[in-house]
């Protein structure tokens, strides 16, 4: 049966038994409105681990002074219904005030990571994230976490801080789950209208054409960006706020693209902010290794 527990002390406890029965703790962080993506990361959870833990936390830290932190959708009960069908233990719901006391000042910086893509107009977001990922690593002390490339900075900062901090928690990142025409779900396609939900389908339009230039055998970023850059301009409600493409472990932009390497978009339909991504791989490098497995 799901337990909702909200404070710290009772979280610990909890963790405590699990780690006394020596049972395997699966951990989903996220900020509730859940949909089918953060279920994803939920159901792989529950097969690889004895017990799942997610946490609700809508975590003041990470929004900017002029950010949606108010407005963020927020549906607790339907949530807690989602997960009790899926099996969860445990949803963690802390409270801000005791996570953050008076006087809370530690800051977790990755350098050379955060300033990057999302970092740019987000100053000071992934140094929020990380600190509350950590507070919640520390509390839960989770054998697996799981993430979504949906928010493919956020997996690269993961496993950076993992790696530096010797965190000794196994992260494993799942695709983006899309509806149908292509638009990968987020909390916050809540706040589309109905054209412009229509037109943020031109973000997966625009990588998928990059997937399909470098199909092609296109490499050169410049080229790419102004082909990603004409589908994006054809929607009104559409305002780029970058294109990049980049090296999956350091974010630097690259001028021409390796296999593997990330296109990554951040686009304001109307006043929504929207992100997404596309892992390149080149179809000579798979059909080669195919063919000889
Ligand atoms: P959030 O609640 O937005 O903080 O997201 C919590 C987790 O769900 C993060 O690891 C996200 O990357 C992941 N997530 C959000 N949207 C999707 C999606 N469309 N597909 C897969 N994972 C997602």
């Amino acid at each position: 049966m799901l337990r909702v527990i909200t404070s710290l002390s009772d979280i610990k406890q909890s963790i405590k038994i699990f780690k006394g029965n020596q049972v395997s703790i699966g951990f989903v962080p996220t900020m509730g409105a859940l949909h089918e993506g953060h279920l994803s990361l939920v159901r792989q959870a529950k097969t690889e681990n004895d017990r799942v833990v997610v946490s609700i936390f809508v975590n003041p830290l990470q929004f900017g002074k002029n950010e949606d932190f108010t407005q963020y959708p927020r549906t607790f009960d339907s949530d807690c219904e989602l997960l009790s069908k899926e099996g969860v233990d445990i949803v963690f719901n802390p409270k801000a005030p005791e996570m953050y006391p008076d006087g809370f000042c530690t800051s977790v910086l990755l350098e050379r990571l955060e300033d990057k893509l999302c970092g740019k107009s987000r100053p000071g977001h992934f140094r929020g994230v990380a600190v509350v990922v950590l507070k919640l690593f520390n509390l839960i002390n989770p054998d697996i976490a799981y993430f979504g490339q949906k928010d493919f900075q956020q997996t690269v900062i993961m496993r950076r801080m993992v790696a530096d901090l010797n965190l000794g928690v196994n992260i494993k990142v799942l695709p983006t789950i899309r509806e149908i025409g292509g638009l990968a779900l987020s909390s916050r396609n809540a706040y589309l209208g109905e054209t412009e939900k229509k037109d943020a389908i031109c973000l997966y339009k625009s990588l998928i054409k990059a997937q399909t230039m470098v199909n092609s055998g296109t490499k050169n970023f410049g080229e790419i960006k102004a082909e990603m850059e004409k589908i994006i301009n054809n929607c009104k409600s559409a305002k780029i706020d970058y294109i990049s493409i980049v090296n999956p472990e350091t974010l630097e932009a690259v001028p021409e693209v390796h296999n593997g390497d990330v296109a990554a978009l951040a686009v304001r339909i109307g006043k929504t902010r929207l992100i997404d991504n596309i892992i390149l791989i080149f179809f000579i490098a798979i059909m080669f290794l195919s063919s000889y497995s």
